[in-house]
């Protein structure tokens, strides 16, 4: 997709996105592009606005200003129908959200049946073709409670699959996992990277970001401090807030 201005325009396009909690300016001027099949992660400090910033692309914040475009379209307008974005525009959270009172097969056929209208057996034969595809066929008719929390995530993603998205918003998903867990979770996000699915991701892993990222964005005080691959934002931060911010992560013994 080429503009007018001879720019290719992402299947993403945040331009000059701002959003207040009250009094506090959360995203100030955000402007940021996600082109097809990038990866492209969020890092900074708790509270510099990450998670603000994938709720307002998943329509879950009402933006202040700026405008999102989603291959082309602008999807703050009010006229949008919001349901249709979330259907193109996959989240997972940190806290995995399914339903406990449900199975993992109805946790997967819940939004293809409630909000598009797909029949039950078409629901169903996506759904198992998403549990296939995060490993876990044998557990359709599970209990979230029965899984552990990496097989629980990877259902939560297979949720987020189901109804074919162009873009995946990946919130720290694997903050709330046991160590051991956080492999599986973070291989099946390289899988499907390696696929050609688009994804915007807010985690702390920098080992992950290092390998996987096309493009780092730091994020401090809901500015978008620094952009760029990862070995310069990672490795040669031009910004001093950059380079406090890793410091404290290789102290924390995170990179
Ligand atoms: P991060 O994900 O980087 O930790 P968040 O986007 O969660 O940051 O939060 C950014 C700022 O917005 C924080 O100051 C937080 O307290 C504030 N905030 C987030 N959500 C809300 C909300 N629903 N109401 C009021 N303040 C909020
Ligand atoms: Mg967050």
């Amino acid at each position: 997709m080429i503009s007018t201005t001879g720019q290719a325009a992402g299947l993403l396009s945040i331009r000059n996105l701002r959003k207040s909690f009250g009094t506090n300016l959360v995203l100030d001027d955000v402007s940021l592009d996600v082109q097809q099949g990038e990866c492209v992660v969020l890092i900074g400090a708790s509270g510099s606005g990450k998670s603000t910033l994938l709720r307002c692309v998943n329509l879950l914040e009402v933006v202040d200003d700026g405008v999102i475009e989603l291959a082309g379209a602008d999807i703050t307008d009010p006229r949008v129908n919001a349901d249709q974005v979330r259907s193109r525009v996959g989240i997972v959270f940190q806290a995995f959200n399914l339903f406990p009172h449900l199975t993992v097969l109805q946790n997967v056929t819940l939004s293809p049946i409630k909000v598009h209208g797909l029949p039950r057996a078409e629901a169903e034969t996506r759904a198992r073709a998403m549990l296939e595809r995060v490993g876990l066929s044998d557990k359709a008719t599970a209990k979230p409670d029965e899984l552990s929390g990496g097989q629980q995530q990877r259902v939560a993603i297979a949720r987020a699959l189901v109804n074919s998205p162009v873009l995946m918003l990946l919130d720290e998903v694997t903050s709330a996992l046991d160590p051991e867990l956080v492999g599986e979770v973070l291989s099946l996000l390289r899988e499907l990277k390696d696929e050609g699915m688009t994804m915007l991701i807010a985690t702390h892993e920098m080992g992950f970001a290092k390998q996987v990222a096309d493009t780092v964005c730091f994020l401090d005080g809901g500015r978008l401090l620094e952009v760029g691959p990862p070995s310069q934002v990672l490795e040669d931060p031009e910004q001093p807030r950059t380079r406090q911010f890793l410091a404290r992560i290789i102290e924390a013994g995170r990179l």
